[in-house]
């Protein structure tokens, strides 16, 4: 089906229990039926996904809410009438009949009304949908339709909205606890939730997750990873990239410093965001998979400090993406 297609059209494959392809505020979501056991189904094969990653249910109105959950906080709903529909993601207790296949058996189920008129008016034609994002597990999120291409080929219908606008996958609260946990940073901030509803959530310990049973499983793999090995720039990288002959291969991603490689930079990549955060989270898994096409094989990036996550909206986000990508936490920041 081309992406001229009418939406109505896409709406009649999801609710045949197809899978679409869809862009979000965020990046593109991969779609099925909320309802559907057997196309919830075809999402973890299609992508390759653990079956113990629950999905996150998109819906298009507060209405929809009352068809997973029934229990609503105060604070829950401030957070939903001040967020949405936008990049925040609420974790509720799930009622009886939420397919187990969705929540991967946890008894909780996650929530977001994404922030695009495509996605709201495919979600209000065809019901609630879980999307995860439309990458092969592993892989970067896409947020352009050729990167969806580049994992699946043509194999997939596909809304093409263009460039997803923010970049990075939503932010993910759990309100089924008291207080409120963090489970994965994202766009919106613990101090814009405070800013909202006067509790100043805490941030889940995203690195601690492996080998343990965590809250949100999602966290424990690694994601977000191109196929060059990625590593946060420390000094000795500097001075290796500095003494070395030939940098060609190497991409350095820069946010804040000047360029610590002094020139003839011999063959290195260097992009710099020069303290633009939003277009670094706009850009990243662009760049990471650019960096593939371009047969770069080590990319070294600059730490995010906890001065920096301080002052600029998605650098908390962007921390996170890049430690799962690297495998490591940032160097000098503590968290
Ligand atoms: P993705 O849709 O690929 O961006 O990933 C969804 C994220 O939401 C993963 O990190 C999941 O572990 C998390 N998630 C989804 N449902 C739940 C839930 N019921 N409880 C906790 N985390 C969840
Ligand atoms: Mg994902």
């Amino acid at each position: 089906m081309s992406s001229q297609a009418p939406i109505e059209s896409y709406a009649e494959l999801l609710k045949q229990g197809n899978l679409v392809v869809f862009p979000t505020e965020t990046v593109y979501g991969l779609g099925a039926s909320a309802w559907n056991p057997k196309a919830v189904q075809q999402i973890f094969k299609t992508k390759g996904r653990p079956g113990d990653n629950p999905l996150i249910v998109h819906i298009s109105s507060i209405d929809m809410v009352k068809q997973f959950t029934d229990q609503v906080s105060g604070r829950a709903r401030t957070l939903m009438h001040k967020f949405w529909p936008g990049p925040l993601t609420l974790v509720f207790p799930k009622k009886a009949g939420v397919l187990d296949a969705v929540t991967a058996g946890l008894n909780t189920v996650a929530l977001r009304m994404p922030d695009h008129p495509i996605a709201l008016q495919l979600i209000e034609l065809a019901g609630p949908l879980v999307a995860p994002s439309a990458n092969k597990s592993g892989r970067p999120s896409p947020t352009r339709a050729d990167h969806i291409r580049s994992d699946y080929g043509s194999s997939l219908p596909l809304i093409d909205g263009g460039e997803c606008d923010l970049g990075l996958e939503s932010t993910v609260i759990d309100m089924s606890v008291n207080p409120p946990v963090i489970l994965r940073p994202g766009y919106i901030t613990a101090k814009q939730i405070e800013a909202a509803c006067g509790f100043l959530p805490e941030i889940a310990n995203y690195e601690a997750s492996e080998g343990t049973a965590p809250k949100s499983p999602g966290m424990k793999y690694t994601h977000y990873a191109p196929k060059a090995k990625v590593g946060w720039l420390t000094p000795e990288y500097s001075s290796m990239l500095n003494s070395s002959n030939d940098n060609s291969g190497t991409l350095l991603i820069l946010h804040h410093m000047s360029n610590p490689v002094s020139p003839p930079h011999k063959g290195l990549k260097v992009t710099h965001f020069k303290g633009d955060y939003k277009r670094m989270a706009h850009e990243l898994y662009d760049a990471f998979r650019r960096a593939d096409f371009d047969k770069i094989t080590h990319i070294y990036i600059e730490p995010i400090t906890a001065e920096v996550i301080r002052d600029n909206q998605p650098a908390e986000a962007l921390l996170n993406r890049i430690s799962k990508a690297t495998g490591r936490s940032a160097p000098s920041v503590e968290l």
